[in-house]
C-alpha cells in the first residue's frame, strides 16, 4: 500500500506510515482514532482499519525475525451496537529489545558501508602510486635530458 504524502481526511496532518487509520475501501487515510470518529458521525460509514507498524519492522525484516505482532491490521467499528472494544493495542517487543535490534543493524550497516569505503580508498591509493611512478620517471628523463642540454652548453663554451 502506497502511504508516501498521505494526509489525513479530516485534520490534515500528515500520515505517519507506521501508525495510521483507514476505511475499509482504502479510499481514506486519518492520523487518530479521533479523526476517524469525526469521519464516522460526518459519513455514517464506521468501518475503520488501524494499520500498525513496528518501528524496527524493516530491521528484524533484513534479519527474518518477523511475526504477526509487527505489523498489525486491526479492525474498528464505531457502529452503537457493537460492544467489542473498539481498538487493541499490538502487543509488541519491549522498546529496550527494539533498540538492541535496530542499533544492531545500524552497527551492522556502518561495518559494511566502510568496507566498502576502505577498499574503495585502497584502489585509489594504488592509481596514485602508479601515477606517481610515472611522474617519477618523466621528472627523471627531463632532468635527465636538462643535464644533457648543460653539458652541450657548456662544450659549445668551451670550443
Ligand atoms: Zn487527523
Amino acid at each position: 500500500m502506497e502511504i508516501d504524502n498521505k494526509k489525513c481526511e479530516i485534520c490534515g496532518s500528515e500520515i505517519n506510515s507506521y501508525d495510521f487509520y483507514i476505511t475499509e475501501d482504502k479510499n481514506s487515510f486519518f492520523c487518530s482514532q479521533d479523526c476517524c470518529k469525526e469521519f464516522y458521525m460526518e459519513s455514517n460509514e464506521e468501518n475503520f482499519v488501524h494499520a500498525s507498524t513496528c518501528g524496527g519492522y524493516y530491521d528484524c525484516k533484513r534479519l527474518n525475525n518477523i511475526s504477526d505482532r509487527c505489523r498489525t491490521f486491526h479492525k474498528i467499528n464505531f457502529s452503537p451496537y457493537n460492544i467489542s472494544p473498539v481498538d487493541i493495542l499490538p502487543n509488541r517487543c519491549f522498546p529496550a529489545e527494539i533498540s538492541i535490534i535496530r542499533t544492531n543493524m545500524k552497527l551492522y550497516d556502518f561495518v559494511i558501508e566502510s568496507e566498502k569505503q576502505s577498499s574503495k580508498l585502497n584502489e585509489e591509493t594504488l592509481k596514485l602510486t602508479k601515477s606517481n611512478v610515472k611522474l617519477a620517471k618523466a621528472m627523471l628523463i627531463l632532468t635527465a635530458v636538462n643535464v644533457v642540454g648543460v653539458i652541450v652548453q657548456i662544450i659549445l663554451q668551451y670550443y
